[in-house]
């Protein structure tokens, strides 16, 4: 069976870029009838932080990417990871090393000025008929990985394809401090094990840390996850992505009015491809997501492509929902929602062309504030050319059948009684109704604002 996981270290919020990672082993795990595993690296103690955790599980909650195991806590499983070191060190596959940090810094000083990579000697690494140093007296060891002196791993990554390093290349790795914490390439490897994970899907900045874990899960003789390792994201300007350029934090899209369907359509995008499908539902995208499709070259974020998918999916939503949404800020910009239209008619009129729901609900406030015409707009637009036909037009809503078609011929009669050209009366109208000169189609912002409102708008001002 499929199992994947979602590893984030909690140092900030939810990144984009981990929020795509979230998105591809969720939907790989769904593909397969798998499980998708949420665990929490938060063994760094000086970056982790409670508020890191609760803002991931947030930003994953809000895009619905639901985990079926977990979250998991790397600070609860410190005993597991000890028992591991113990029975590595028992099998001679690990080794306590008593060099101290300004020897080990020197044996690396000394292979850089040999022109060779910096790495440790291998002082206290145990061999046949080797005779090791005596212990220091009251140094703590670490425990150090016993490395493969010789061979090399080799993976098929599923982006990027065979990947081969020299064991040369690895160093013998302290998986224990001296005060018995494991560190990090033990634990992600530990922690793969014992969930019994399969798929790997990871951000490519860790490359380098997959033939450490492969090797370190053959010493202990187990099953080895399949790794596919993605490009990073790059920012609107083809640069490393960061939040002075680009909204980085998935939480921030919600705030600015995006549609999680929206940002998990573009994010599915980002680096996958199912032939020239654009715009897809998440079922589609765990119908298709079979591993295969990854890109192996690092996508650009582009804000017109997100705008305008999340555009097809504000009109594609249900009104109400998009009502629920909206009605927060409105509400803080002082719109007075009683008595006046129904705000889902309302978003529904308008959000053919609106991009974010925040743009919807600064246009719907039109509807729900007293209109205060400027008066130099009044003066220029309700001329005395034009008030006769406004106030023939304001008696007959009293008696006109309210609705959009019934309104737009009642006003072609009285334009034609005039002798008017519509935007004479399309403006002073939007004028005297909603106190604004831009608004959707005069006929259906009539129609939505209802008679009551209309006819008393009119006198007031004729
Ligand atoms: N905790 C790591 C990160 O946030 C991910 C580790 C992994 O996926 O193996 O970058």
């Amino acid at each position: 069976p499929v199992r994947t996981r979602f590893a984030p270290s909690p140092t900030g919020y939810l990144h984009l870029g981990g929020a795509r990672t979230a998105l591809y082993s969720w939907a790989y795990a769904r593909h397969f009838g798998g499980t998708f595993v949420l665990r929490i690296e938060d063994t760094d103690l000086e970056r982790s932080t409670p508020e890191a955790v609760q803002a991931i599980i947030e930003g994953m909650a809000w895009l619905g990417l639901n985990h079926d195991e977990g979250p998991f806590y790397q600070m609860q499983r410190m005993d597991r990871y000890r028992e591991v070191v113990g029975q590595m060190l028992a099998a001679g596959t690990a080794y306590h090393c008593y060099s101290s940090p300004e020897e080990v810094q020197a044996m690396r000083d000394k292979a850089t000025a040999a022109g060779e990579k910096p790495r440790y000697d291998g002082t206290w690494r145990p061999e046949q008929g080797k005779i090791l140093p005596a212990i220091p007296e009251g140094r703590k060891p670490v425990v150090r990985f016993k490395n493969p002196l010789d061979g090399e791993v080799t993976w098929n990554d599923f982006v990027k394809g065979t990947i081969t390093i020299g064991n040369k290349e690895l160093d013998d790795l302290v998986i224990a401090r001296p005060d018995g914490t494991p560190t990090y390439n033990f634990c992600v490897a530990i922690d793969d094990l014992d969930m019994e994970i399969t798929h790997v899907l990871r951000g490519d900045d860790h490359v380098n840390n997959t033939p450490r874990q492969i090797n370190i899960l053959r010493a202990i003789g187990a099953a080895l996850p399949q790794y596919g390792h993605l490009p990073m994201i790059l920012g609107s300007d083809g640069a490393k992505m960061s939040k002075r350029k680009d909204a980085v934090n998935v939480m921030q899209y919600p705030a600015e009015g995006y549609l999680p369907e929206a940002i998990l359509n573009y994010l599915a995008r980002l680096g996958w491809s199912h032939g020239d499908e654009e715009v897809f539902s998440m079922e589609q995208l765990c119908a298709w997501f079979d591993g295969t499709h990854l890109s192996n070259s690092a996508a650009q974020f582009n804000i017109e492509k997100l705008n305008w998918l999340n555009n097809h999916y504000i009109k594609q939503a249900d009104n109400a929902r998009l009502a629920e949404l909206a009605q927060p800020r409105m509400l803080a910009n002082g719109a007075v929602l009683e008595g006046a239209p129904a705000l889902p008619v309302v978003l529904g009129l308008l959000k053919e062309r609106t991009n974010t729901v925040n743009e919807l609900a600064d246009a719907a406030m039109l509807f729900y504030r007293e209109p205060q015409p400027e008066a130099a707009l009044l003066a220029q637009h309700v001329t005395d050319a034009v008030k006769p036909a406004l106030a023939e037009f304001a008696e007959r809503c009293k008696t006109v059948e309210w609705n959009k078609a019934a309104l737009a011929a009642m006003i072609k009669e009285v334009l034609a009684a005039h002798g008017l050209k519509m935007p004479q009366i399309a403006m002073p109208l939007r004028l005297l109704v909603t106190g604004q000169l831009q608004t959707p189609a005069i006929d259906a912002v009539l129609e939505i604002f209802g008679r009551d409102t209309v006819v008393a708008r009119m006198s007031k001002f004729l």
